[in-house]
């Protein structure tokens, strides 16, 4: 082995001085964020493989479950024998013999594997008129066959399950396996000193850090494996709780703007509203007011699926804000920041805003990246005018601007406010939280802030990720609001639905198509397939089936500029129909768009299509769902019929949390949580745990003076913590 180590290595020292390493590798490392020995004893197997399984292809009988490692060949796409299904085929050869390989329903597999490639191929020999088989297996490509001899310690029952690590061009996951390998033989793991107090590993049966990582990375059977994943999951589910228990805790001691607007002021404002409030809208408003009163900034989340009315909420609480004076002064106003995701919505807030706010002698500002706007004009009081931005800048730091509406630019130092007491964040999940952060630190006193959302999530995942918020549901629909009606279309019945829009469209209502969810290995390819299934679709559209009507297309491949253009022909009705991704987020209020279309609906999650059949909850008309589903098995269709029973989002988050795991929570990429968290979070007695504890830990010593590890471990973690 060419491995050269010395005894001195610590968890800190560089895997570049502990390993004779050449620049590639070094490279390959640097892009799995693997610097240290630490964390390359962090970087768990994402599965394990049962060495019991790897076999010679020769020998192979009908019914094996085995593992093999091979040479690609032959990869074509075609149709099935049988149904007209899609499929994939080839061959994987070693040097024993060749066998064939087939993926039904998996047309894209050709295309993630490279002729002669090498790889690992799982799965179970079937037959089928005298030829042998793998029928879907798993395949993943590799860069090297292992030595199997070696890999898996041949005679010694030592390590029962050999670990998968995902890899990197130069670095493979047995070389990564024999790198922690050796790291173990260094000895540097029995020093390490254990974070997690020992009385809650005892309390909860979890294992030492210690047997941990051996277990993580050579378990000797599954229960091994699972224990010690368990005990890493807790380890950063705890630690998240711990910090923002600690955030919460801060935040606590912060004084703040206090608010007292009367109540009768506040109501008299709701009716000014043309509709009647919901309960849950008065009694988010009543929460958020009294929070007002307490001395210290509010911290609250605002979560209420698309349509639910969180707007209404953030005006009226907004309003109180208004209405209140300066401390110690009997003029002027207080302030309030709104931050929109998008320059439309900004746009369209900023519109729905002066229509709230216009009895009342108060300039409400507009600022984007492209334009700043005031209200009232000086020439004409209904309307609002384009300013210049310094002009813009200016009132505001006077003071003289109430309300500032706007998009990230609001951010900006030159941003800078008199009396800033109110912080409302739109779509608080498209913001990072040094951005949020940025707002809340403009002023020396801190203000108030409010995060909404339509993420609908699991509630242990809230109690995670939003550990330090305090959370306000709005689960109830306006008053009059009829359900969407979805329908789970299967594919012979497409014709006909097709039909049936038509009918509706000729009444003059609009529909959205969201072509399906494409995952590419390469995720700047992904982009381009998607906008190319967008454009494909469209052309088919008005080929085949709308050809009366006029349709445009939206992805993420156009300019803002191109995007903005397309929604406005789109909400002022020129355009008909909109071909659009799912990864476009169409926030926009278009209430004669009453009819979705989503394809290829098996590929979502529920909580994603539950977001996507949103756009059209925003009138009164009826509005339809029509969820296309490509394959016809049952369980696909028990899936998705759970959309036409579930009452909110939640319920549809929870659901997917349960059938589907973590992976296929919407959003997830925004979490900053490992794989492994994430599967943590299925457990709510693990998540409810690890908060017990944290707030018991804080509040016996909040300093964390008799926790040295703990401390010095959630220090380490916030520096490693990178935002965007
Ligand atoms: P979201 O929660 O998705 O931000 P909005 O605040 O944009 O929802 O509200 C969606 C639509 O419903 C808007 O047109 C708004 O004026 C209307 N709306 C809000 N609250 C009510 C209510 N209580 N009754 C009827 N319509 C309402
Ligand atoms: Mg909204």
């Amino acid at each position: 082995m060419n491995t050269c180590y010395t005894s001195d290595m610590q968890l800190d020292s560089k895997l570049s001085e502990t390993f004779r390493l050449s620049e590639f590798q070094k490279k390959a490392l640097g892009k799995l964020g693997l610097v240290t020995i630490e964390d390359l004893l962090y970087y768990f197997p994402f599965r394990y493989g049962d060495p019991n399984q790897v076999k010679r292809i020769e020998g192979l009988v009908k019914g094996d479950q085995v593992t093999i490692f091979g040479k690609v060949s032959g990869l074509k796409t075609s149709k099935a024998w049988v149904k007209k299904i899609p499929m994939s085929d080839g061959f994987i050869s070693d040097e024993t013999g060749k066998i064939k390989l087939v993926w039904f329903n998996q047309p894209y597999i050709a295309k993630m594997i490279r002729e002669g490639q090498l790889v690992r191929a799982e799965g179970k020999v079937t037959e089928r008129k005298g030829e042998l088989y793998m029928s879907n297996p798993k395949i993943e490509a590799i860069d090297q066959i292992p030595d199997t001899g070696e890999l898996f310690g041949k005679g010694s029952d030592d390590h029962i399950l050999y670990p998968v690590y995902a890899e990197t061009k130069g670095i493979t996951s047995n070389w990564i396996f024999h790198k922690i390998q050796d790291i173990f033989r260094m000895g540097i793991i029995e020093n390490i000193v254990d974070p997690i107090p020992e009385e809650i590993l005892k309390k909860y049966s979890l294992p030492n850090i210690r047997t941990a990582l051996i277990w993580i990375h050579t378990p000797k059977n599954d229960r091994d494996a699972l224990s010690a994943r368990k005990r890493f999951a807790f380890q950063e589910i705890f630690f998240i709780q711990l910090e923002k228990q600690k955030n919460k805790i801060t935040w606590q001691d912060k004084s703040a703007f206090n608010i007292k607007t009367s109540t009768k002021d506040i109501s008299d404002f709701i009716k000014r509203f043309p509709f009647k409030a919901t309960d849950s809208q008065k009694k988010a408003i009543e929460a958020i007011v009294s929070d007002f009163r307490r001395g210290y900034p509010m911290s609250r989340l605002l979560e209420g699926d698309v349509g639910s009315g969180k707007t209404a909420v953030a005006a009226t609480t907004i309003y109180a804000v208004t209405m209140a004076r300066p401390d110690g002064k009997d003029y002027g106003n207080l302030q309030t920041a709104y931050m929109c995701p998008t320059e439309i919505l900004a746009k369209q807030h900023y519109e729905n805003f002066i229509s709230y706010f216009n009895h009342l002698p108060i300039k409400i500002g507009l600022i984007t990246g492209s334009e700043c706007k005031i209200f009232p004009s000086k020439t004409d009081a209904t309307k609002p005018t384009k300013i210049s931005r310094a002009q813009l800048l200016n009132w505001v730091s006077n003071g003289e601007v109430p309300i500032l509406i706007g998009t990230h630019t609001l951010i900006q130092k030159t941003v800078a406010f008199k009396h800033l007491a109110y912080v409302v964040i739109d779509e608080q999940h498209r913001f990072g939280t040094l951005q949020r952060q940025k707002l809340l630190t403009k002023n020396e006193l801190t203000p108030h802030l409010l995060s909404m959302t339509a993420t609908p999530i699991p509630r242990t995942l809230s109690l995670t990720i939003y550990g330090d918020l305090d959370l306000t549901l709005l689960d109830q629909m306006p008053h009059g609001r009829k359900p969407i009606i979805t329908k789970i279309i299967l594919p012979q019945a497409r014709a006909q639905t097709y039909e049936e829009i038509k009918k509706e469209l000729r009444t003059g209502r609009q529909l959205y198509v969201i072509c399906p969810r494409i995952d590419e290995p390469d995720p700047t390819k992904e982009l381009a397939v998607i906008a190319k299934s967008v454009t494909l679709e469209a052309e088919r559209l008005k080929k085949e089936v709308f050809s009366e009507f006029t349709i445009d297309i939206l992805h993420s491949k156009m300019t803002p500029q191109e995007k903005e253009k397309v929604m406005d022909k789109f909400s002022h009705g020129e355009t008909k129909i909109l071909v659009a991704t799912s990864v476009v987020e169409v926030g926009v209020n278009v209430p004669n768009a009453t009819m979705i279309i989503i394809e290829g609906a098996e590929r979502f999650g529920l909580s994603q299509l539950h977001q996507l059949r949103g756009r059209v909850i925003r009138s009164n008309h009826q509005a339809y769902c029509y969820v296309f589903a490509e394959s016809q098995g049952q369980k696909t269709r028990d899936r998705l019929k759970a959309l036409t029973t579930a009452k909110n989002g939640f319920e549809l988050a929870e659901f997917d949390l349960e059938q589907r795991g973590a992976g296929e929570l919407y959003g997830r990429k925004q979490w900053g949580l490992s794989d492994l968290a994430m599967e943590g979070i299925k457990n709510i007695k693990m998540v409810e745990a690890s908060r017990t504890e944290a707030m018991r830990i804080l509040d016996e010593d909040p300093e964390l003076k008799n926790y040295p590890k703990l401390k010095e471990a959630l220090q380490n973690k916030n520096n490693k913590i990178h935002f965007e």
